[in-house]
């Protein structure tokens, strides 16, 4: 990697704390992911991304910056990407993955507070996300409790944080609501950006975002295959980049890895022996760097063939209508698409369980990992209902509740081997 130290301080990162994170990272990721075998050639593509994560990328985002684009930071697959693309802006993703300085997180929140909302508080009090640092907004959306209070604490700390308020319910009030809000949010875009939105712009807005959620769901469908032809630690990898690439370079990145595992596919080539157990998973996102648990499952002779889950199905299932001709019945059709999205902070969210189902069907999985965040309210509680539906309909189910840390990746482990073991004896 180039030498980036100028960069890095004049976005105001602590270069200490900064150093340490980068060094974390990459010890990480050569042990969890360069360390597998038989891995395709495509995820040399991913490897690179990640290696220049908060180097090259970055500079992109400060050359975008200097030529008047806006960088706009999100948390949340609520957030429409079209829009933000149709006044030529940047969106990023806060990645929130990662247990750096709790401590100082938990100077402002609770001890009970889940790790991914700590974690956007360690970050961003250690000044070691150069993501969060070159934001120009942050939007922070009403979803969860943890989060929406949590926003009152980050909105002293941040530049600018744009609060977009979120329905609970999918009523036809519930869809008002939201699409009001986005009509708010293009408000906020074209002031911060000077540019106005258009049909023209929505439209292209939307073919991009479009064309990276086909090439991620054509991903998602030759995991169906036996043997699998990616890792489920790889696949994940390829939707935590979709948070933050250049979508245009990303979606012709994912095709690619795809043509060569249909390749893989023809030929009978995998990552794991034939008839080896395939899991989903279900639940909270994983953003980047949270691999605990996917390597935990694939080092209990398991490979992970879905994620439904904001970093996986939930995020890229639903394509955007291009239909309208004027800007107000396109906001329709990206209201429309939103709408759909199962988070488990709606009440009730019956449709999930449904295309957990689906999903175990259509890509061949023998069970369910349901994975909740500590002290995450909307996934924990709605976990218990979702395990007995599935086993109810003999799809068997494994509930854990875990989070960033290291410590219980031991108990984790001997849990994951006994479910495993349970599957095999069916
Ligand atoms: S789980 Fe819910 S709150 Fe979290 S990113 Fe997904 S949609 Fe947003
Ligand atoms: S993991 Fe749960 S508690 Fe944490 S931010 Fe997401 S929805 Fe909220």
């Amino acid at each position: 990697m180039s030498d980036y130290t100028k960069m890095w301080s004049e976005l105001g990162l602590d270069l200490k704390g900064h150093d340490a994170l980068l060094s974390f990272l990459g010890e990480a990721y050569a042990n969890i992911f360069l360390s597998q075998k038989n891995r395709p050639e495509g995820m040399k593509y991913f490897d690179f991304v990640m290696s220049e994560v908060h180097g090259l990328r970055i500079k992109e985002l400060m050359d975008a910056k200097a030529q008047g684009r806006k960088v706009i930071g999100s948390f949340c697959v609520f957030v429409p990407e079209e829009l933000i693309l149709a006044v030529d802006g940047v969106s990023v993703g806060l990645c929130t993955g990662a247990e750096f300085n709790f401590e100082g997180a938990e100077t402002l929140l609770p001890r009970n507070t889940c790790s991914l909302i700590k974690s956007a508080f360690g970050f961003k009090l250690g000044k070691v996300c150069p993501y969060m640092e070159s934001s120009d907004v942050i939007v922070g959306e009403t979803t969860c409790d943890g989060k929406k209070k949590s926003y009152e604490l980050l909105a002293p700390l941040v530049k600018d944080l744009y609060i977009m308020d979120m329905p609970q319910m999918k009523t036809a009030m519930g869809k008002a609501l939201l699409k009001e809000e986005y009509r708010k949010f293009i408000e906020k875009l074209e002031e911060v950006s000077g540019k106005k939105i258009t049909v023209e712009s929505l439209r292209k807005g939307i073919e991009v975002v479009n064309a990276k959620r086909n090439a991620v769901k054509r991903l998602a469908a030759i995991r169906a295959a036996d043997p699998a032809p990616i890792s489920g630690l790889d696949a994940l990898l390829v939707n935590q980049v979709f948070f933050y690439d250049d979508p245009i370079r990303f979606t012709d990145s994912v095709n690619k890895l795809c043509d060569e595992l249909e390749d893989r596919v023809k030929k009978g080539t995998g990552v794991f022996a034939k008839g080896t157990t395939r899991l989903l998973v279900s639940g909270c996102p994983m953003a980047v760097p949270n691999w605990k648990l996917p390597m935990l499952i694939e080092a209990s002779n398991a490979v992970i063939v879905g994620e439904e889950s904001c970093v996986g199905e939930r995020g890229v299932r639903w394509l955007t209508e291009p239909t309208g001709k004027t800007v107000e019945e396109i906001l329709d059709s990206i209201t429309e698409r939103y709408f759909n999205i199962d988070c488990a902070v709606f009440t009730p969210n019956p449709s999930r369980v449904e295309y957990v189902k689906e999903m175990t069907k259509k890509l061949g999985s023998h069970g369910v990992i349901h994975y909740s965040l500590q002290f995450c309210q909307p996934y924990i509680m709605e976990s218990g209902p979702v395990e007995k539906e599935l086993e109810t309909s003999g799809v068997p189910t494994l509930r854990l509740e875990t989070d960033y840390s290291q410590e219980d990746a031991g108990q984790l482990k001997t849990r994951l081997e006994a479910f495993v073991e349970r599957l095999k004896k069916k």
